[in-house]
């Protein structure tokens, strides 16, 4: 049973590897980036308050994350593991996500951790582009689509999203820095952690968090 969380910086990698994990094990990706942004995109009240936050590459607080995760799990798609991917960020964020496994007689297997160098990372984030409406990502110098400005997939038309112009790319990773590094100490004392080449080709490091995650 594969009960996984990816950590790592933005732009370390972690939904494109999900994406890789979800299409060889029949578990769920939840990102709670995503979560967010569909309720922004639905104009709800949740994607309201989060918003603040994001626009300005901040957190947004544990409370209302730990609530939205957590009630995420509890769905019956779960139930045979899950790839937790933008959570948790904090060590708060950690311990309430273990309380709530405990609770529910469940265990993380392995934190897949993600590591890539903050120049490398802002490089990717400023030329990452991404469809409205597959969700599919694109890097105008690493991965163009084949057309330029539309989606290979869907034939959208691609955008920016609005975190990663220079300014709010640099704030995340400077909060990531402060507030989601010391959860790689936090896992590791567990016993938990499997450190990856994120910076590597996409072949090598899919390869290697496949091999982290049992083959
Ligand atoms: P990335 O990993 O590329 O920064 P995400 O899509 O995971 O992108 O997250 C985008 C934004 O959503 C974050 O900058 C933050 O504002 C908010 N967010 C997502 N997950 C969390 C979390 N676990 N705790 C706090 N904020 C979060
Ligand atoms: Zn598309």
């Amino acid at each position: 049973m594969i009960r996984t969380i990816l950590l790592g910086p933005p732009g370390a990698g972690k939904g494109t590897q999900a994406a890789i994990i979800v299409k060889n094990n029949n578990i769920p990706h939840i990102s709670t980036g995503d979560i967010f942004r569909e309720n922004i995109k639905n104009g709800t009240e949740l994607g309201k308050r989060a918003q603040e936050y994001m626009s300005k590459g901040e957190l947004v607080p544990d409370d209302l994350v730990i609530e939205i995760a957590t009630t995420r799990l509890l769905e019956d798609d779960c139930k045979n593991g899950f790839i937790l991917d933008g959570f948790p960020r904090t060590v708060h964020q950690a311990e309430e996500l273990d309380k709530f496994l405990d609770e529910h007689g469940q265990e993380i297997s392995v934190v897949i951790n993600l590591e890539v160098p903050d120049d490398v990372l802002m490089k990717r984030l400023t030329g990452r582009r991404v469809c409205p409406k597959c969700g599919a990502t694109f890097h105008i110098v690493g991965m163009p689509p084949k057309k330029e400005g539309i989606c290979d997939i869907c034939g959208a038309e691609l955008i920016q999203r609005p975190d990663d112009n220079e300014e709010t790319a640099g704030n995340r990773i400077e909060v990531y820095n402060r507030e989601t590094k010391p959860l790689i100490d936090y896992y590791e004392k567990k016993g938990k952690i499997a450190n990856i080449d994120g910076a590597a080709a996409l072949e090598v490091a899919s390869a290697a968090v496949a091999e982290a995650l049992g083959g």
